[in-house]
Formats: structure tokens, C-alpha cells, sequence
């Protein structure tokens, strides 16, 4: 057997910290070296509650609100379940009826406003359930 194939069946380069080294130094199949596996768990079980906050935050950034049909961060969900906006689409939805729908959208300049005539005033989309409250005797 030529030498240098001896030398790629007795070595291996790990993928993380690039060194070549015996093959006995890899679990099984592993292209990551048994050194480098270790620090990679230990890292893994020291930032695991940063790890977990970070996952918690990222999905704070998918909650939409299915009645008012906005974006919020699940952290706001509460407070946003007792804001005014909220509470007239939910009453809205418990009545049967439909929202309040504005009389003009506009979305000039990539900035959404909805136009009361009635008022003659525009709101962003977000405050609109709150505006329509004051047409609510
Ligand atoms: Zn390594
Ligand atoms: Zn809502
Ligand atoms: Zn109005």
C-alpha cells in the first residue's frame, strides 16, 4: 500500500479547528474532531439559557394578532389584548359584525394611512381599531 494512502486512512482533518489528527480522535463518522465535540457541547450546555432567550426573542417577532390582523411581539400580547384598538375588533367579532372598514387606504411613500371622511382625519393601520371606538356610543 502506497504511503500516502496509509496516511489518509490514519488521518483526518477536522472541520472545526482544521488540524489533521488520527482518526481515533473522531467518534464514529464525525468530521469534527473529539477535542473540538467537547467544546462544542460545553459551549452548547454554558449558553443554553442565552441560546433559549434567543429563541423566545426571534419568535416575539412572529405573533400576529388574528382579530386586528397586525404584528406584534408576543412579549406586547397582553398589553396589546388591552389596548382600545383591540378591544373594539374583538367586540366587533363577538357581535358578529364586520369592522369598521376606512373610506380611503393610502400608502403613499410606503407608509399605510387610513382615512376616517367622517372625521376627516387618517390613522395608521395599527391605531384604526382604537379610532373606530369613538364612532361606538
Ligand atoms: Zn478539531
Ligand atoms: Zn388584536
Ligand atoms: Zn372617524
Amino acid at each position: 500500500m502506497p504511503l500516502h494512502d496509509m496516511e489518509n486512512d490514519s488521518l483526518k482533518r477536522c472541520s472545526k479547528c482544521k488540524k489533521e489528527k488520527l482518526v481515533d480522535e473522531f467518534r464514529g463518522k464525525n468530521q469534527t474532531c473529539n477535542e473540538c465535540c467537547e467544546k462544542k457541547k460545553q459551549y452548547r450546555e454554558n449558553n443554553q439559557e442565552k441560546i433559549k432567550e434567543y429563541t423566545n426573542e426571534y419568535r416575539q417577532k412572529a405573533y400576529t394578532c388574528p382579530l386586528c390582523n397586525i404584528e406584534i411581539k408576543t412579549h406586547r400580547k397582553a398589553l396589546h389584548e388591552k389596548s382600545l384598538g383591540h378591544q373594539y375588533y374583538l367586540q366587533q367579532f363577538n357581535k358578529n359584525e364586520a369592522p369598521r372598514k376606512p373610506d380611503k387606504i393610502d400608502t403613499t411613500g410606503g407608509i399605510t394611512s387610513y382615512y376616517c371622511f367622517a372625521c376627516k382625519c387618517a390613522t395608521s393601520p395599527n391605531s384604526w381599531g382604537a379610532h373606530c371606538m369613538s364612532h361606538i356610543d
